[in-house]
């Protein structure tokens, strides 16, 4: 296997560890939860990252397992944070996963992404408070637009991980074709549910992704759909959109709250470090929780057609604008997908070991 020399120091670039520290001496694979399957985890991509082992680190799917419960990183006798470690590899893999580079970037210039996102969101409040046409209709068209943007965007993550996790290593298209296995990985996608894989569940951490989670995939239903059109209906406080509306704004505004707040206190091993990236993430959710749901409840107190709501509505469609312009294919948020698919994916090389998997080898 070609070995490179500098990828410690590439992949320093995108956490805070130090495992030039470690000594090897085991405590992070004794307690680490996810070392049940795999004896020698989190060990094992430590010491390829220490090697140079490019190939091994790039095909690696278990940093998308750990969810940073930290356990390692509180027992490590040399503080090398093998679970910040792991973080940094997932934006290490998340920057080779992505073919346009910015996520690379973005990483790597610390406050760039936050920066674009803010002139790009002056911009759009800008054009849309200047346009003098029928914003309803607008906001319609450019909700409508995002899922295809997204499905792109997304596409691109999802072969490209493929090819690095499944096609290169295995050397061919293999896939698992049991129904189990999709419907485990579509239930890890919308519960997280590894995260009480740890030894200790942080119920609060769970909760707030969950919320999150929840709040923002019914926030995408309600936008693609565009179900909330506040400036052309008047909308009562207890309406099947109102419900859906005040559920999915809550969630975000709760969850991210909660996120946020454990990232300024650094309360526990997973918020200790925080990147950039992760501030725009929980601020820009917070944003988007709260501009919906002040959207919603001028709409019910004042009516359709107050200056005040047609205000917040752009600055609403504005938040969402840059949001998934520039956040959603990059760097933090995209990672949501990468979890449920890595479970996905181990289903496939397990099948693949016992030759029980789909198989299309390539070139033959
Ligand atoms: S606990 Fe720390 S020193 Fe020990 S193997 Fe893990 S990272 Fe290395
Ligand atoms: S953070 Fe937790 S799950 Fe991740 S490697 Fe460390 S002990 Fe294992």
């Amino acid at each position: 296997m070609k070995v490179n020399p500098e990828l410690i120091d590439e992949i320093k670039k995108y956490g805070a560890f130090d495992i030039s520290a470690c000594f090897n001496c085991g405590n992070c694979t004794a307690v680490c939860p996810l070392s049940k399957e795999d004896a020698s985890f989190p060990r094992k991509l430590i010491r390829a990252g220490h090697v140079g082992m490019e190939e091994k680190i790039t095909s690696a799917i278990e940093p998308w397992h750990c969810y940073y419960c930290g356990e390692c990183s509180a027992t490590c006798p040399r503080e090398a944070q093998p679970g910040e470690y792991m973080m940094a590899l997932r934006r290490y893999l998340i920057a080779k996963y992505d073919i346009t580079g910015l996520s690379k970037l973005f990483y790597k210039t610390g406050w760039l992404q936050t920066w674009l996102t803010a002139g790009l969101f002056a911009l759009a409040l800008w054009i849309y408070s200047r346009y003098t046409g029928d914003f309803g209709a607008l906001a319609a068209k450019i909700e409508m637009a995002f899922p295809v943007y997204v499905t792109i965007a997304l596409g691109g993550y999802i072969l490209n991980m493929y090819r690095h996790a499944i096609v290169k290593p295995l050397g061919g298209i293999k896939a698992s074709l049991k129904p189990s296995h999709i419907i485990e990985t579509f239930v890890h996608g919308f519960t997280q549910k590894n995260f009480n894989g740890c030894e200790e569940t942080d119920l609060v951490r769970w909760g707030s992704h969950l919320l999150v989670m929840s709040g923002y995939t019914l926030t995408l239903v309600i936008s693609n759909l565009h179900l909330l059109e506040p400036l052309n209906k008047h909308y009562s406080p207890f309406s099947p959109v109102s419900l859906l509306v005040w559920y999915a704004g809550f969630a975000i505004l709760v969850g991210g709250g909660l996120m946020t707040l454990r990232r300024l206190l650094k309360s526990a091993e997973s918020s200790k470090f925080s990147h950039p990236s992760d501030w725009l993430f929980v601020v820009m959710m917070f944003l988007i929780g709260l501009s919906t749901v002040t959207t919603l409840g001028l709409n019910v107190l004042r009516g359709p057609s107050d200056p005040l709501l047609a205000q917040v509505y752009r600055v609403n469609i504005a938040i969402e604008t840059v949001w998934i312009i520039l956040v959603v294919p990059f760097t933090k948020w995209i990672h949501i997908f990468f979890r449920p698919l890595a479970v996905y994916f181990q289903h496939v090389r397990k099948e693949a070991e016992a030759g029980t998997a789909f198989s299309l080898q390539l070139g033959k």
